[in-house]
């Protein structure tokens, strides 16, 4: 099947949901980030830069102002996000509703990474909160997943060091509890880009299942296909 989309359309098949851009803690501005992507074989890139109270204004209409130049002239399809990051859980909802206004189409919650001190209680918060990816949740408890998966929100594996120290744990419990999976390479940096090739034995790490992977694969497309960007 992956055999199958890289002839459809030329070997251009990536699709990565969750990236940072120098609008936080990334390398690129978002052209350069889009060109090496695109360079790299993706076919569409989530720019989804940290954010909190103090910059969520000034971070979405300058990746979407970028976003809408690159997708008029060039191949690849630029989706501007945020990653909502350590944030009072009270204050998560009013967060989400006021990135999409700003214009945000993906919104990913920083989920409890094994490697980072965010706050009990954020994947759960990030959940009911609606957002649309929740990224490395580290050790979610089924329950949650569960939540996830009635809601439509998305578990992330990640390619990221150290957070993907979650990735068993995030996939087994997805598993159990009907959560649906994306794969992200949550990049900072040009060498964090990955290729399908790359994506594909991380995966294998997780499940010897050519089925589960494509699955996972699949539920990005899914995500794309509904943003019609
Ligand atoms: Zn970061
Ligand atoms: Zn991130």
């Amino acid at each position: 099947m992956v055999r199958k989309r890289q002839k459809e359309i030329g070997g251009i098949i990536v699709i990565d949901l969750h990236t940072h851009t120098l609008f936080s803690d990334g390398a690129l501005i978002p052209s350069e980030l889009a060109r090496r992507a695109e360079c790299a074989g993706y076919k569409a890139i989530a720019m989804t830069d940290h954010v909190d109270h103090s910059n969520i204004d000034i971070v979405i209409p300058g990746i979407v102002r970028a976003a809408k130049v690159i997708n008029r002239y060039w191949g690849i399809k630029v989706i501007p996000g945020v990653e909502i990051t350590h944030v009072p859980l009270e204050s998560y909802a009013g967060l989400v509703k006021r990135a999409r206004r700003k214009g945000a189409l993906i919104v990913v919650g920083h989920g409890e990474s094994p490697v980072e001190p965010v706050l009990e209680g954020t994947n759960r918060a990030a959940i009911e909160a609606g957002v649309d990816i929740l990224a490395h949740p580290g050790k979610i408890s089924s329950s949650d997943a569960k939540l996830a998966a009635q809601k439509g929100v998305y578990l992330e594996i990640t390619a990221r060091t150290g957070h993907s120290g979650g990735n068993r744990h995030v996939f087994d419990t997805a598993a159990i509890s009907g959560a649906k999976l994306v794969f992200n390479t949550d990049a900072h940096t040009p060498e964090d880009l990955m290729s399908q090739e790359k994506i594909d034995l991380v995966l294998g790490e997780l499940t010897g299942s050519r089925e589960e992977i494509e699955k996972i694969l699949q539920n990005s497309e899914n995500i794309l296909k509904k943003l019609k960007v």
